[in-house]
This record gives structure tokens, sequence and C-alpha cells, in this order.
């Protein structure tokens, strides 16, 4: 294999800037392997050109004090991206082209990063599996035929395969931490309000969060990095001082608590997953870390709460899609007509579904019993995570309760493919970051991740756990390239 493509962010920045490698020619190897990544589906609208343009003018006028000095990224299709088209994979934004930039790409544009082009995802980011997606599933580099995780499917299937060496994705209740898991990759959940919102296409806009997507633990803080910032234009940002993450990234954790929350030993939970926990606990005490039992005992309330607040979002979310403000829009008889046809043909059933359930639980005589219900669950589970930060400093659990699936496995049955987030929903519930990285395989040779829990805005903390775990798992992908 080329090795450029085997670089981490990290050492391709550095080398771009000893003038080892030129932009151009960076950006030129992903390329021509994007090109030959049909087969994934990943790419929903490429930039190839305009992105080795710009690695020209990069390397013509460098700017070595970016962080990002000359690095191509393929981003998730829910980021905005000025001029260039915006899908959020979905057939009612099949030919938006925005007129704004998101805040989180503006920032990695600003630190020197290369827009590669948008990648494919769960239509409005609404999915386990990359299936719902308007424009086809994807596949994952780890085999044909197999989930890359969703709704950030594209984004982790692109980076795991290579085609772009770091790619951001969003997360409302684990789509950048189930798919990381699935495809052998490392993917945080930053705190609520410390990643702009801004240009981001909205599903539910009080769990929603854009995280860095990334081969290692060092790439993800310097990410991490450079996409959070205090944002004006995001109403929910959180103004405080961003530290530099990567600089102060220790793997020194001797005395560190970590809880392990017994309610995540959930019925049925195969043998393997169970193993993978406990090697987890072994290396962080191994590492001289303290491992408590906790207990978080809402915790089966987290998915159905999760699933009646995420819905009542976006049925409010979506109501602007109304063919009137943006992209598709159908011919109907009258407004009402239109707006009917518009809808009924501009969404797919998952997102049909969502709204449906949405507006079900916000209409009066349900709000109370379901919207407002789900709303005080969500406290208490806030409140479980507050009382268990008390006695330790992160926790330790699975990223999923299974492996990578077959593509179709689920599709017929949506609380099977809603149990996936059984793991990564309550932290979102919380507003807490939680990062998954890979830590074993399955008996199929596939990725299984781990997840650390953090406090609010201690993305240092799991950062620092995580990098001293990765030490010691030395965790190898099994990719092949099947699919060229
Ligand atoms: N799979 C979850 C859902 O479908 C989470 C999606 C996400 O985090 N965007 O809602």
């Amino acid at each position: 294999m080329n090795g450029i493509l085997d670089l981490t962010l990290v050492k391709l920045v550095e080398k771009i800037k000893n003038r080892e490698l030129s932009s151009e020619e960076v950006t030129k190897t992903f390329i021509d392997r994007s090109q030959k990544s049909k087969k994934l589906n990943v790419y929903i609208t490429e930039n190839f050109d305009k992105a080795l343009e710009e690695a020209k003018n990069f390397d013509q006028k460098p700017d070595f004090k970016k962080k990002l000095a000359g690095i191509p990224i393929a981003v998730k299709d829910l980021f905005c991206t000025k001029d260039l088209k915006t899908t959020a994979a979905s057939k009612i934004l099949e030919n938006f082209i925005p007129t704004y930039e998101s805040t989180i790409t503006d920032n990695l544009w600003k630190e020197g990063g290369i827009l590669l082009g948008k990648l494919n995802c769960d239509e409005f980011a609404m999915g386990s599996s990359n299936e719902t997606s308007y424009f086809g599933n994807v596949q994952s580099p780890l085999g044909a035929n197999l989930v890359p995780g969703g709704s950030s499917g594209g984004s982790a299937s692109a980076l795991a395969a290579n085609l772009t060496p770091i790619t951001i994705g969003t997360d409302t209740g684990g789509s950048i931490r189930q798919p990381a898991s699935f495809t052998g990759t490392v993917g945080l959940k930053p705190t609520y309000g410390s990643c702009s919102r801004y240009g981001i296409v909205a599903f539910a806009s009080s769990l929603d969060q854009a995280g860095p997507m990334t081969k290692d633990v060092k790439d993800c803080s310097l990410l991490f990095e450079v996409i959070s910032s205090y944002d004006k234009k995001d109403s929910t940002s959180v103004d405080f001082k961003r530290g530099n993450y990567l600089n102060n990234l220790t793997n020194s954790i001797k005395g560190k608590k970590i809880g392990i929350p017994k309610e995540y030993r959930v019925d049925g939970m195969s043998k393997e997953i169970e193993e993978l926990w406990q090697k987890g606990v072994n290396i962080l005490k191994d590492a001289g870390a303290e491992v408590i039992d906790i207990s978080l005992p809402n915790t089966s309330y987290a998915l159905p709460a999760y699933y009646i607040v995420a819905p009542a979002e976006a049925s409010s979310n979506l109501a602007r899609y109304d063919g009137v403000k943006y992209g598709f829009r159908a011919k109907g008889d009258n407004l009402i007509d239109m707006y009917e046809k518009t809808r009924s043909e501009g969404f797919g059933n998952e997102v049909k579904r969502r709204i449906m359930i949405g507006t079900y639980v916000l209409s009066s005589g349900y709000y109370d019993a379901y919207y407002l219900k789900a709303q005080k669950v969500r406290r208490l589970i806030k409140n479980d995570f507050d009382d268990a930060y008390k006695k330790v400093d992160a926790i330790l659990t699975p990223s999923t309760p299974n492996s990578a699936f077959k593509i179709g496995e689920k599709t017929n049955d949506p609380v099977s493919m809603y149990l996936n987030d059984i793991f990564t929903v309550p932290v979102n519930l919380a507003g807490i970051p939680a990062i998954s990285i890979p830590a074993g395989h399955d008996s199929n040779g596939l990725p299984l991740g781990l997840q650390i829990i953090g406090k609010a805005f201690d993305e240092q903390n799991i950062l620092n756990i995580a990098f001293s775990m990765e030490q010691q798992i030395k965790f190898k992908n099994k990719i092949t390239d099947w699919w060229i």
C-alpha cells in the first residue's frame, strides 16, 4: 500500500510542514483511491477537481502555522458547504446548494483543510446502518454487504478504507460512536455546546453534536481542537476556554477512577462483548486506574425516552421542508396538495416514521403522557450520571451490543435497529462527551469498540484514557481491498 494512505493526520501534517510531502501529492493520493471506491458508495458529491486546485494553491503559498496544513478531508453530507450541494442524503434536499458554510467546516478550512467531497449518511441522520439514504446504502470496507453503521456510515467507511485521512460526523444518539465501533476507527461525541451546530442540517437540536472521526486518538485530539469553538451563531454554543487537546494528551492515568455501570450488562449481551469489556477493565487496571462498580439506575429508560424526544424535535425541525423554502417541490392542485405531495415524495420511510411519532407525542392529549414524561426521564438519566461522577472520573462501557451486521438484516425491524444505540443514547440525553475506540475483534474478525464516557467538558480526560488504552490494545484493522 502507498505510504501516504497509511499515515495518520498528525504524521501527514508533520510531513507537509517539513516539506517531505506536498499537499498536492497527499490530496491526489486520496483522490485516486476515492475514485476506485464506487462499490462502497460513500461519496454523494465529489469535489476532487477543486480540491486538487486548492492543494496546488496551498503548496504555492504554504502556511505551516495552520493545524491542518493542506490536508484533504471528506465530510458527512449533513454539514452545509457554501456553493456545494448539501443533501442530508434526502431527496427533498437533492439539489440544495447552501449559500453559507457550517461553522465546523469553516473551522476546518480556516486551519488549512481542503474539502474532498460530501459523504453519504442515513437520511437526515436517522438510522444506524446507512440504509435509509436516498442515495443508496453504504458498504463497509470490512466486508461486502456489511453495514458500516450509521448514521455517519459514509464517513466511517471512507475513513476506514483510507479514502480520507480524517472525517467529521454528527451524533444525535450514537451516529459517530456506533459507526466508529463497526469500522475499527475512533469517534468522539463532544459535550453538547462544545461544537457549533450552525449550518448542520438539524435532526434533534437538543441532542445533535458534531465530532471527529479518526484513525487514532492523537488525530482525534487534534481534530477536536480544530472544530470545537464558541460560536455566536449557535445560541447553544458554550463560551469556555478550549484546551490544546493534542499537546496536553498524556497516557498517564494512574489513580483515575473508572466506573463500570452494572445496568449496561444487558440481557442477551454476547460473550464476546462481555469479554471485550473485561479486557478493557484489565487494561485500565494495568495502567494504574482504579475500577469501581457503579449504578446508572435509569439506563433502561434511555432508549424509549430518546425515541420520543428525538422524533418530537425532528418533526418540528423538518416542518421547514414544505416545497417552498428549500429543495424539492412536487406539483399540486393547490397549496395544501403541494405540501402533502412534496413531503410524501421527498421524505423516505424512516423519516416519515419519525415525523409521525414526533407529531403524535407532541399532540395535545398525548403531550403530557409521552413528551413531558420523556423529558422527566431525561433529567433522571442526567442525574444518574451526576451522581456517578461524584465517585468516578469516567465510565467504561462497550460502544455497541454487537459488531457490524449484514445489509438488510434489520431493515424490517426498526426496534432491533434502535436497540443498536442502547449504550450510546444515554450520553446524548445527558449532554456529556464519550469516545469510542477500537478494542478487539469478534469471531468473524470484525471490529468491536469500547466507549469511555466523561463529565461535561472533560474531553481531555477521556482522550487521555483512550490514548492510554489504545497503546495497550494495539488494535490492527483487518481491511482488505475487496471493493476496488
Ligand atoms: N441511530 C439513532 C437514530 O436513528 C441515532 C442517529 C444519530 O445519532 N444521528 O436516531
